[in-house]
C-alpha cells in the first residue's frame, strides 16, 4: 500500500495527538513490516499508554521504549513513586523526608514536614509539661520511671527517688489566697529543680508535691542533693507579689532500689513513708526510706 506525505503526516499526528485513537483506525501490516516504521509505532504507542497510565495515577504501568520522550516520562513516574514511598514514611511519623526532584512542589512538601516536625515537638513538649510550674507532669515522670528503672535494674546501677512536698501549703492558699499558692508551687519548683542534673527527672507528681529521680545515684548521694534542695527553699524569701513576701518550707522523703525491689512503684512506696516520717517528725527535714 503507498501512502502519501499528506497521509504519513496524518497518520503520525494521529498517534501523537488524538486522545481517543478513532474506532475504524488501523495501521497496514504490510506498513509494520518495516522496521523503522514499526520501531517509530512502537514507540508512539508506548508514549500513549505511558502517558495516559501516568494521567490517571497509575505508576505501576510499565513499558519497554526508552529515548528521550519516554526516559522524561519514566523518570517523572519513578520520582512520583519515590514520592509516595516518602509520603508514607512522613505518615508513620519520619517527619526528616525532604523532596528536591519536583520544583515547586518539593518547597511545599519540605516546608509541610519542616512544620509537621515543629508542631509534633511543641505537642509532645506540651503533653509531658505541668502548665504551671513548667516542669515536666506525671506522664513524662511515669515514661521515665519506666526507662530508667529497667536500665537500672539491667546494669545492676543505683537508683534512688526523691519525694518533696511543701510543708503547710494549705495554710499558705488559706492565708494568701489560690493565686499565692500558685505563685509558691512556681518559684519553690524552680528552686528543687536547680539541684538535678540533665540525667535526672525533677517533675510535678501532684498537688505540692515533687518527685525527682535519680538514676546512677546512691541513698547517700541522694541525700546530700536533697538536703541541699531543703536548704534552697528554706533560706528562700519567695515574692508573692510587688509588696510581699514569706517563707515556706518542704519535707523529703528518700529512698534506693534494693535487690528485692521489682517495680519502681516499690521504691516510691519506700520514699512515701520517709516522707511520711518526715512530717510526723517536726517537717522541714529529709528522711531516708
Ligand atoms: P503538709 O505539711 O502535711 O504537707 O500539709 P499541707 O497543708 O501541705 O497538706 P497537703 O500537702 O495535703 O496540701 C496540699 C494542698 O495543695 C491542698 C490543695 O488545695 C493545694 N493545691 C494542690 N494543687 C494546687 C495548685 O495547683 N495551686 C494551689 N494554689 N494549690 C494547690
Ligand atoms: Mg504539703
Amino acid at each position: 500500500m503507498y501512502y502519501s506525505d499528506d497521509e504519513w503526516v496524518k497518520l503520525i499526528s494521529t498517534l501523537i495527538v488524538n486522545p481517543v485513537l478513532p474506532r475504524n483506525f488501523t495501521v497496514d501490516p504490510s506498513l509494520l513490516k518495516n522496521p523503522e516504521f514499526k520501531k517509530l509505532y512502537d514507540y508512539l504507542m508506548d508514549m500513549r499508554s505511558l502517558s495516559s497510565a501516568l494521567s490517571r495515577g497509575d505508576l505501576q504501568h510499565f513499558v519497554y521504549g526508552k529515548g528521550f520522550i519516554l526516559s522524561n516520562l519514566k523518570a517523572l513516574q519513578s520520582n512520583l513513586r519515590h514520592l509516595t514511598w516518602q509520603t508514607k514514611k512522613v505518615a508513620d511519623g519520619d517527619f526528616s523526608q525532604r523532596v528536591d526532584f519536583l520544583g515547586e512542589f518539593s518547597d511545599a512538601f519540605n516546608e509541610m514536614t519542616v512544620k509537621l516536625h515543629d508542631l509534633t515537638m511543641r505537642l509532645t513538649q506540651l503533653a509531658n509539661m505541668d502548665t504551671l510550674t513548667k516542669i515536666p507532669n506525671r506522664r513524662a515522670l511515669e515514661a521515665f520511671l519506666v526507662d530508667s528503672f529497667k536500665n537500672a535494674v539491667g546494669n545492676k546501677k543505683p537508683f534512688s527517688i526523691i519525694i518533696f512536698d511543701i510543708d503547710f501549703f494549705k495554710s499558705t492558699n488559706d492565708t494568701y489566697g489560690h493565686d499565692a499558692g500558685d505563685a509558691v508551687l512556681v518559684q519553690v519548683s524552680g528552686r528543687l529543680n536547680r539541684q538535678f542534673r540533665a540525667h535526672d527527672i525533677f517533675s510535678r507528681y501532684g498537688g505540692d508535691e515533687f518527685m525527682a529521680v535519680l538514676p546512677g545515684t546512691s541513698l547517700r548521694a541522694a541525700e546530700k542533693i536533697a538536703e541541699r534542695a531543703r536548704a534552697s527553699v528554706e533560706e528562700a524569701e519567695i515574692p508573692l507579689n510587688a509588696n510581699d513576701s514569706i517563707k515556706v518550707t518542704v519535707s523529703a522523703g528518700i529512698s534506693e532500689r534494693l535487690e528485692n525491689d521489682i517495680r519502681y512503684e516499690d521504691v516510691i512506696k519506700k520514699s512515701d513513708r520517709a516522707l511520711y516520717v518526715a512530717k510526723k517528725t517536726g517537717r522541714n527535714r529529709v528522711c531516708c526510706g
